[in-house]
């Protein structure tokens, strides 16, 4: 990412230590900030598009036009993530209308700007096992879908890195293994998925590293490039009809007799029903979709293109990596060559692409050795928020009939959101909500939003990268 002059200084210094971190140039692409300026964006997780590292070979795509006028539909989705996307296109395949509403560009929240990791399990199945029926229809729902990012870029002809390399949670440690396998059997036996346990030459094979001696690894897993994914599904979603407005921010919500009723600045929409998919974006538009989560800033950084050297020491089997029992540094290396990873950035400083890409570079350095004297260079630095619920589950609601919330998809959305958003339009479009796999909630507020934030990002993460740094994690 070109950087700011403060950032470059920051470079040099690092530099001098003898590691590059980056090029520099004058400006943050898309951001003439003051200083405070700039850090409250990065902290708001609406660094410019362009500082998506997922935006970097196709650059911004085209936008929508803005909405003008008043429009009537069947179904209105507002937010144009990986929800709202794929929520209009399995509306619009199966014939419902649908206008979806975006308040920047499809793609621009945090859909644009994740990890790209491609996780083929859930964190955490207890809350699902409370579902009326114990689980049974979103788990067999699950079974069947968990490879959604790379049927529907199959299915659709999306262009966007949908690779099914396997998911690899890699470990140094003998207890986490036995860990790691044991959660692995429920994916294995119930839920039919290839999961194989790898010792050392496996393991190492496949990352490269001597440091890791164990490995779980998930074959149907991999990458995605989320912000072509949702743009695909929107694209898809307009050849079926949809009609899709950016720059347009819902900004009230009415009752319009049976009907609602959703104004813009120079329009609105009249609609049966209309489905909110704001995540941690929300605006003021229905208050109970506001406070009802845990809003975390997080980052991403990429490289540039490695070199072949460093592409044949780094990740050769490419799998998605994710370090066990901490994964500060979740990992990829995607088709052009670059690394792509993630972490929460620290309080002080979220705008501070170069120290916080430093933490990277050092644990590459650990992780690969023989990359220490290879020129790794940042690309881009960017920042995004996700919203945390007390369950792990998304928050799937029914504010009243016809209105709905489909959001809070944590840091797991590339798989949940768009199949959240297709089981949801089967509900929609068949009319019966009744036989949704997952129960419609009512929202409901949270006492301390900053909660979240002040345990992982202010208390945990700082000792886990402590930790690491000193050699205890
Ligand atoms: C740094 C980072 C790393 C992550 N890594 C991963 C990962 O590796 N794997 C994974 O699966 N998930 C990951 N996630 C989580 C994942 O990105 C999210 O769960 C997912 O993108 C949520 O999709 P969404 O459609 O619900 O929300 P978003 O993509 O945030 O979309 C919400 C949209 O609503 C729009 N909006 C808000 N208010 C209005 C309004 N009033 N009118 C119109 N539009 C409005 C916003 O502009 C925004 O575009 C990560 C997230 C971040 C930030």
């Amino acid at each position: 990412m070109p950087m700011s002059r403060r950032n470059c200084l920051k470079s040099s210094a690092v530099l001098l230590a003898g590691t590059v971190v980056a090029g520099c140039d004058e400006s943050t692409p898309g951001l003439d900030a003051s200083s405070a300026d700039r850090s409250r964006i990065y902290e708001a997780g609406a660094s410019p598009l362009e500082t998506s590292g997922w935006t970097a070979a196709s650059g911004v795509l085209p936008g929508y036009p803005v909405l003008e006028g008043d429009r009537d539909t069947d179904v209105l989705v507002v937010g144009a993530g990986l929800a709202g996307s794929s929520l209009a296109l399995h509306l619009a395949e199966a014939g419902v209308g649908v206008i979806l509403l975006e308040e920047r560009q499809p793609g621009w929240g945090a859909s644009g700007r994740n990890a790209g990791h491609v996780l083929p399990t859930l964190k955490d199945v207890s809350a699902i096992r409370r579902f009326p029926d114990g689980g049974k229809a979103f788990l067999e729902s699950f079974r069947e879908h968990h490879r959604i990012p790379f049927e529907l870029a199959h299915k659709h002809g999306i262009d966007c890195d949908a690779t099914q390399a396997g998911y690899l949670h890699a470990t140094a440690r003998a207890g986490t293994f036995d860990e790691l396998k044991k959660k692995s059997l429920f994916w294995r036996d119930e839920q039919g998925q290839q999961v194989e346990w790898l010792g050392a030459s496996d393991v190492q094979a496949i990352t490269g590293s001597t440091y890791f001696d164990h490995g779980v690894l998930y074959r149907s897993g991999g990458r995605v490039n989320p912000y072509l994914f949702t743009n695909g599904m929107v694209r898809e979603a307009v050849k079926r009809g949809v009609q899709v407005f950016g720059e347009t921010a819902a900004l009230t919500l009415a009752q319009a007799g049976a009907r609602w009723r959703v104004s813009t600045a120079s329009g609105s929409v009249t609609a049966d029903r209309v489905v909110f998919c704001t995540n941690a974006y929300e605006t003021d538009v229905v208050p109970q979709f506001a406070n009802n989560f845990y809003p975390l800033t997080a980052y991403g950084v990429s490289t540039q293109p490695l070199s072949p050297e460093a592409l044949a020491v780094i990740l050769p089997g490419r799998a998605t990596l994710s370090e066990e029992p901490v994964d500060l540094n979740p990992f990829l290396i995607d088709a052009h060559g670059r690394i792509v990873t993630s972490s929460i950035p620290s309080s002080s400083r979220p705008d501070d692409a170069a120290v916080h890409f430093a933490n990277h570079l050092r644990w590459i350095h650990r992780t690969w050795p023989a990359t220490r004297d290879m020129d790794i260079r940042m690309d881009r630095y960017w920042t995004g928020r996700v919203a945390l619920r007390n369950v792990e589950f998304p928050g799937v609601f029914q504010l009243q009939p016809g209105v709905f919330g489909l959001m809070h998809f944590n840091a797991w959305g590339n798989v949940m959101a768009p199949l959240l958003g297709m089981l949801l339009a089967g509900g929609l479009a068949r009319d019966r909500l009744d036989e949704l796999p997952f129960p419609l909630e009512q929202p409901e507020p949270v006492g301390n939003p900053g909660k979240q934030d002040l345990i992982i990002r202010k208390l945990l993460i700082p000792a886990a990268r402590l930790g690491q740094r000193l050699g205890i994690i």
